[in-house]
């Protein structure tokens, strides 16, 4: 068995391929670099995997992700957007670009016609545009993350967010809020600004068919449609899109064996 694991800022993940890189098990937990989430999605993965299979059945591992230099424990470490890549081509046939919204970032990967990594172009430096703004504004209106796409779906219009910086895009949700507006319109505007500061990025790489979006942020159906229509393209996704990076992880260390 071989072992990707992602350890992202704000999730860890963690997949388990067998000798073919079919997905034999795969563990996540709600925290990232520097808490027990790695390991407790290690062994979450291991006890999916059943007959009591442990590291010692693991015959190469990978880590990636933000905080991969503190999983010195796994065979290799190869960053993120090789084992995005490495992933998304096996998750979506042809895929050029990908569209990847994490907990502290957004990056988008141009992949070329042989599979590998040709461009890319990040936003780490800033929450707006990622997952941390969409957990701001779902903590300001008092509900989970994967609730916010239900109030979109709802809307009307979409009110306008005008402020980029997260602490004052925060600030107007509130007086939005506290004015009367629709919460559901409100919802359309904080995902039309996620979507606005994607598109930016997606412009300097260049978007090519076929587009496919992952991280966190592709379960938000209504923002993965309203960044349909801004970009004007079909933009795929799959149940295992906040896996990606540890499934590429895992087929690297499949690919890469030493042992
Ligand atoms: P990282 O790799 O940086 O830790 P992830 O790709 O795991 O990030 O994405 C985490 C983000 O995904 C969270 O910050 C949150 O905004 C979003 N997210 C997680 N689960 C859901 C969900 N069920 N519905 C909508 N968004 C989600």
């Amino acid at each position: 068995m071989f072992l990707g694991l992602d350890v992202g800022s704000t999730a860890s993940k963690c997949v388990i391929v067998d000798e073919d890189g079919h997905i034999i098990a795969k563990g996540m937990y709600p925290s990232g670099a520097g808490t027990a989430g790695p390991q407790t999605c290690v062994d979450e993965a291991l006890a999916a995997c059943g007959g009591g299979a442990s590291l010692a059945d693991i015959r190469f591992s990978c880590a990636t992700g933000y905080g991969r230099k503190l999983s010195d424990w796994t065979n290799i470490q190869i960053s993120e957007l090789s084992c995005h890549a490495r992933g998304a081509v096996e998750l979506f046939d042809g895929v050029r670009t990908v569209i990847d919204i994490g907990g502290q970032d957004a990056k988008v990967l141009s992949i070329g016609k042989d599979g590998t990594l040709e461009n890319f172009a990040m936003n780490d430096k800033c929450a707006a545009g990622t997952g941390r703004f969409l957990d701001v504004m779902a903590s300001v209106f008092g509900c989970d993350v994967s609730e916010l796409s239900a109030y979109d779906e709802r809307s009307t219009q979409i009110a306008s967010i005008s402020s980029t910086c997260t602490v004052f895009a925060e600030s107007e949700v509130i007086s939005k809020l506290a004015s009367g507006e629709d919460i559901c319109n409100i919802a359309a505007g904080v995902h039309q600004s996620v979507v606005d500061r994607t598109y930016g990025l997606a412009q300097r790489v260049g978007v090519k068919l076929a587009v496919a979006m992952t991280g966190g942020v592709a379960l938000n159906t209504s923002l993965r449609r309203r960044l349909e229509e801004r970009i004007g393209l079909p933009v795929a996704t799959s149940e295992l899109a906040q896996y990606n990076g540890a499934y590429g992880a895992a087929l690297l260390a499949l690919e890469r064996c030493e042992v």
